[in-house]
């Protein structure tokens, strides 16, 4: 099913939640909703289900107006981080609740309840445990016994508050690629909240940005990663440095390090390569979308840890070093937290393999401190002006709670963090 809202606003006494939210969510599609905690998610998605009124707009289901329809009449699932499912209910009654309490002429045949709620348990692979109660399941179990609830009722369309945050990692991986699966095979169209980009990036089919009641951006997981609408977008999906210099005409100044952006194919000025797409550029709007390239003066460069290229000190432009102040080895990648040579702190992430080469080549030239891994030596770094996002100073995103990034911070972590509501 189809749905839509056309300029929702939502206040709570003088603070506006939603400013006018336009949203189209495509039959079959499972979008995500991703922001930080407090920028509206919620609220939206109580709107969509009818648990929630809006101030102005419109929510559509079909092109039908369904603004003003009970929480009954839209007929949705929903299942959410603090399930209730019944305590005093085993599993199968609690599956089978939606359906007993239908009104009598919709209301299913016991055997027909039967058969329904055996293949939903069977569909989340529950049905030894119909006749327990939930206390003694798994958090990942109840969960599951929520989303069959939510689909006793076989609703067209499924809208989940974080069904996963009060679950460990693993679990919850395992988790949403069952969801993926089940979205799938029943042909819901389905609409998640979270605060995990890596959730909302494995698991939807478009990923909506949401930052202080507005969408900043929409759409594929790998457009929203690799094509940010911002630097609010870019620092939400994904861990990410932003390094503070000045942009003087096309050249990023990180204290004595040149960095020429944009132009042709090449080695620029500094020795660095460059490519021929040039850079992306915001202007400083609100939300921090894409405009015009920054003009000169103050900048934040943004660049992931992974696009941070490492080479021998001996290798790199003037300015263009780092001291390694740690390195986390145990992982699918290393990653080396590094001092700048202009002041700041970065990270780089580089493989297994090409560490091992560096190594030996660091160790050779004699820039590493024997006995602490190579930590504490001078390395150079590559910046590769394509997979740098300029932002003018004024569009960095303010300091949120969470240990985001903030202007003369470095890195920015995406935190996987876990919601606490009451
Ligand atoms: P989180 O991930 O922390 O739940 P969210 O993005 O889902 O955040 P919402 O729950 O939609 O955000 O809340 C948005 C803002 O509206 C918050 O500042 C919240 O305090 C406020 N808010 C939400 N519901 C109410 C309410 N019933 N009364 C007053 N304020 C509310």
């Amino acid at each position: 099913m189809r749905i839509a809202t056309r300029g929702l606003r939502k206040s709570f006494g003088p603070h506006e939640v939603l400013c006018g939210i336009d949203l189209d969510v495509r039959s079959g599609e499972f979008l995500a909703l991703l922001g930080p905690s407090g920028c509206g998610k919620t609220t939206l998605l109580r709107i969509l289900a009818g648990l929630e009124f809006a101030d102005a707009g419109q929510v559509l289901f079909e092109d039908e107006d369904v603004t003003d329809r009970s929480v009954h009449e839209r007929g949705l699932g929903f299942v959410f981080q603090h399930f209730a499912l019944f305590r005093h209910m085993t599993v199968f009654e609690n599956v089978a609740f939606g359906l007993r309490v239908k009104p009598r002429r919709e209301r299913p045949s016991r055997e027909a309840i039967r058969t329904r709620v055996d293949e939903l348990l069977h569909l989340v692979r529950l049905e030894p445990h119909a006749r327990h109660l939930p206390s003694e399941l798994s958090g990942g179990q109840r969960q599951r016994v929520a989303l069959a609830r939510a689909l006793a009722v076989e609703p067209k369309v499924l809208l989940l508050d974080e069904p996963f945050g009060s679950l460990d990692a693993q679990v919850r991986r395992e988790l949403r690629a069952w969801l993926r699966r089940l979205h799938d095979q029943l042909g819901l169209t389905s609409v998640l909240v979270t605060h995990d980009q890596e959730e909302a990036l494995e698991t939807a089919d478009r990923v909506a940005v949401m930052h202080a009641g507005e969408i900043v951006q929409i759409g594929t997981p790998e457009e929203v990663y690799t094509r940010p609408a911002g630097p609010l977008v870019y620092d939400f999906l994904g861990s990410v440095n932003v390094l503070h210099g000045r942009l003087e005409s096309g050249v990023l100044v990180l204290g004595e390090a040149r960095v020429v952006m944009g132009g042709p194919t090449g080695a620029g000025a500094d020795g660095v390569a460059m490519a021929a797409t040039g850079v992306a550029t915001v202007a400083g709007t609100r939300g921090g979308r894409v405009g015009t390239s920054p003009p000169d003066g103050p900048v934040g460069a943004y660049i992931r840890p992974h696009h941070v290229e490492i080479v021998p000190a001996s290798d790199a432009a003037p300015g263009l070093t780092a001291r390694v102040r740690r390195l986390h080895v145990a992982g699918p990648t290393v990653r080396l937290d590094l001092a700048c040579a202009w002041g700041e702190t970065a990270a780089a992430e580089i493989s297994h393999e090409r560490w091992s080469v560096l190594r030996e080549s660091l160790a050779a030239d004699g820039s590493g401190e024997p006995g602490v891994g190579l930590g504490g030596a001078e390395v150079g770094l590559r910046i590769d002006p394509a997979r740098v996002f300029l932002a003018a100073a004024e569009s960095f995103p303010a300091k949120r709670p969470g240990g985001r990034a903030e202007p003369g911070g470095s890195v920015s972590e995406s935190p996987d963090r876990k919601k606490a509501k009451p």
